[in-house]
């Protein structure tokens, strides 16, 4: 089975057709063929993809992206503790949002999202409030795809003694980082992202020290991250409730490909290459980019809308889809833009043909 298209978004993402074909076969939530030989491989692998330090350990959680963020924000805090969100953009605006649905006492810091965060707001916030436990950030805040200073901000944290929660749903396997040596103590990602599986699970890297600190502490019962945890590490993989077996066997067959590809930083040179080739290609046919060089990641990549005014985001979509890619709407609150991403089973060819391919799209009225 072919696609009929290209998926230039930032998860659900295009996958190879051997990640898709992965997913032809059932699967027993019981026996070892599943939880030792793929699930408990996947969890060390992660791991090892995370961090070279030795006291980390890996939970997968069921749904989509969110669903995990949400799992460790009302997992991870305690009835005392009380959350500092780094804000600037929709999903730093969503850990917010999470906290204030399950109760949590939260402080957010919000930028606009075109600015990183700024340093000395937080530091100021750090030192006045000393009941905050918890900092939370977005790594490639993908409304935008701006990365991030995320090094900055986790030192700051660390300085503080903060327990510290990193959003890297769009980053990680896209991005070289060592977690542990920047002071993580939870990364969330998930399926359908830079590991380049499909959608269906997320999961969290978390230190051992700091989630075997979290019994008890969960405001829901499938999102309790510490029993989830706690049962794949006592069962040998198993979930405590109906796994998405297809999608995690797809997943095993992406990490393979993954490390076939050769691990991230390989993986990194080709979006960074995919990335690079867009903003040239987009720039000579005349489009502008949201953010300043320096802030862009190679995950994805927001473009003011063309100013001549019957141009129409739904026409060009639509054109840009009939010629083979798919493309993704703006999410930035006062600018018109749409976005491109060039993560996934994508490559700088691909990306050349997609430039030709706009050039056609944008004279639909010519
Ligand atoms: C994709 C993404 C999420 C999760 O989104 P879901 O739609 O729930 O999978 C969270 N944070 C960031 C930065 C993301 O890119």
């Amino acid at each position: 089975m072919k696609n009929d298209y290209i998926l230039l978004t930032p998860g659900p993402l295009s996958t190879s057709t051997t990640v898709r074909e992965a997913m032809l076969k059932d699967w027993c939530t019981w026996d070892d063929d599943y939880n030792k030989d793929i699930v408990e491989v996947i969890r060390e692998k992660l791991v090892k993809i995370a961090t070279a330090a030795s006291d980390y350990t890996c939970v997968l959680m069921q749904g989509s992206g969110t669903a995990a963020v949400e799992a460790t924000i009302g997992s991870v805090i305690s009835n005392q503790g009380k959350l500092l969100v780094i804000d600037n953009g929709v999903y730093g605006a969503r850990m917010a949002q999470i906290a204030q649905c399950l109760n949590i006492p939260c402080h957010v810091i919000s930028s606009a999202e075109m600015v990183p965060p700024n340093l000395e707001q937080i530091e100021d916030v750090l030192k006045n409030d000393t009941t905050i436990s918890h900092v939370a950030i977005v790594h490639c805040e993908t409304t935008t795809g701006m990365l991030n200073p995320i090094a900055d901000v986790i030192s700051l944290a660390k300085r503080f003694n903060k327990v510290v929660i990193l959003d890297a749903m769009s980053s990680f396997g896209g991005i070289p980082m060592d977690i542990g040596e920047l002071g993580v103590d939870f990364m969330i990602s998930s399926a359908n992202k830079c590991i380049q599986g499909v959608p269906g699970f997320g999961f969290v890297i978390a230190k051992r020290s700091q989630i075997e600190k979290c019994q008890g502490l969960a405001r829901s019962l499938s999102l309790d991250l510490y029993d989830q945890w706690h049962h794949m590490e006592i069962n040998q993989g198993k979930w405590r409730f109906t796994s998405p077996t297809h999608t995690v066997r797809a997943f095993y067959q992406a990490l393979i490909e993954l490390e076939q590809e050769g691990g991230v930083t390989e993986r990194h040179q080709r979006y960074q290459c995919n990335q690079q080739n867009l903003v040239a290609g987009m720039r000579e046919l005349g489009f502008e980019t949201l953010l300043d060089d320096s802030l862009h990641s190679p995950i994805i990549t927001s473009f003011y809308s063309p100013s001549h005014h019957d141009y129409q985001f739904k026409i060009f979509y639509q054109r840009l889809k009939d010629l083979g890619f798919v493309i993704y709407p703006g999410k930035v609150s006062h600018s018109d833009c749409f976005r491109i991403g060039t993560i996934g089973e994508v490559y700088p060819d691909d990306i050349k043909r997609l430039i030709t391919v706009v050039k056609t799209a944008m004279y639909w009225n010519v």
